[in-house]
């Protein structure tokens, strides 16, 4: 196994099946680039086997950009005006059924136009601006393919430099936090990940890295993503406690069916420790939360499973969110066209009722009546498993 610069992490990368990368210290994302010493691992092979970059004239000759088409020499590059539309990728039917294929083979560069941050209360104050929207993975459920047609594979922003100096404007006005909230009781909160996975971005460029840098210094903030994807780069990364990372976790037996491409609930699970120790704080998303026959045991057992296998100082940094799934009738109609496994336990009417998004969006719930003795049940039983981890939000 290599052993990459800050080795005494290294030792601990049995876990992840790979070896470690951090990016060299400070927040000078020109300078990170052009002195190209952030380490750096190729994803493997399966999950982004890039065949073909769509990319915008501006992202191209952006420094960031650069570096990423330097990661990926051997593929085809097509010019395109906006990352927003391209056809062949997000308004062709016929794509639905190479789902997978698009989000292993294309990568869209381009440059986030709206760089603000704004308001939100869940398991942040404030959502920052992406670094990147798409995923190459393909969970069943997920709204984020929603956001551009079909599969959406990643599209990574290259104006990090632009998006850096609005966080840190930002964080440097809001001050001090004042008063508790949900998010955090001392600092202020920034979601980097809405629209994307994190943890596989930092396999296509160093933006999550810069970000992680940013906030190791802003004195009164700290960044959050969740994940689904056990990256080994994100050991050398040293957050100093200033990003929370938020594995995503639902019990195997529906994981294997639905979190498509993602890496194993178990590695997940067996990744938290390590990470804790490299510097992260480490926090649950037990969700999507889909019911099924035995739904409730099965939690159960995951729970006893994260109970049994994190360490003393892993557990009581704990904390998580419980969300219920979420479905809509569009993405069902989707989803029949590649993976209709999926669709047996997510597509449920007779135990679901509309629900209108804050955002306009026609979802379907779990019908309320059901679902809020549900939501008691499974609270209860975390309680029981794994009484060091407190509840941010269930609903
Ligand atoms: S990992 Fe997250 S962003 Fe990616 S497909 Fe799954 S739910 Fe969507």
């Amino acid at each position: 196994m290599a052993v990459a610069r800050g080795g005494t992490r290294a030792a601990q990368l049995d876990l992840f099946g790979g070896p470690a990368g951090g990016p060299a210290a400070g927040n000078d994302v020109g300078e990170r680039e052009a002195s190209a010493t952030v380490p750096w691992t190729p994803p493997a092979p399966g999950l982004l086997d890039i065949e073909r970059v769509y990319v915008e004239p501006a992202a191209r000759e952006h420094p960031r950009g650069q570096a990423i088409l330097a990661r990926f020499p051997d593929a085809e590059r097509i010019e395109v005006a906006s990352h927003w539309r391209i056809p062949e990728l997000h308004g062709d039917p016929e794509q639905a059924a190479r789902w997978n294929v698009t989000k292993r083979t294309s990568l869209v560069l381009g440059a986030k136009r709206d760089v603000g941050c704004r308001p939100y209360e869940r398991s942040c104050d404030f959502v920052a601006p992406s670094v990147a929207n798409g995923c190459a993975m393909s969970c069943a459920y997920c709204y984020v393919a929603r956001r551009k047609g079909f599969a959406n594979p990643i599209t990574a922003f290259v104006n990090i430099d632009q998006i850096a100096a609005s966080i840190r404007r930002h964080a440097a006005r809001q001050g001090p936090k004042p008063a508790p909230t949900q998010a955090d009781p001392g600092l202020w909160v920034y979601e980097l990940g809405t629209n994307s996975d994190c943890a596989v971005d930092a396999k296509v460029s160093d933006n999550i890295a810069d970000l992680v840098a940013l906030f190791r210094d802003l004195p009164h903030a700290k960044a959050t993503f969740a994940t689904k994807y056990v990256n080994p780069d994100l050991l050398g990364y040293e957050p100093r406690g200033k990003t929370r990372l938020r594995f995503s976790l639902m019990p195997e037996p529906i994981a294997r069916v639905t979190d498509v491409r993602t890496s194993p609930v178990r590695a997940r699970i067996a990744a938290i420790d390590d990470l804790v120790a490299a510097g992260w704080e480490v926090n649950l998303n037990f969700g999507p939360v889909i019911v099924t026959d035995g739904w409730l045991q099965a939690w159960r057992g995951l729970f006893r499973e994260v109970a049994e296998t994190l360490s003393a100082p892993a557990r009581a940094q704990l904390a998580a969110e419980v969300i219920f799934l979420t479905h809509s009738a569009e993405l069902h109609e989707i989803n029949l066209a590649w993976h209709p496994t999926a669709e047996a336990l997510l597509w449920r009417p007779e135990i679901q009722e509309p629900k209108v998004s804050g955002t306009g969006g026609h979802n379907l719930r779990y019908r309320l009546d059901h679902k809020r003795g549900w939501v008691r049940d499974l609270v209860a039983t975390l309680r029981e498993e794994l009484p060091e981890c407190s509840v941010r939000y269930a609903f």
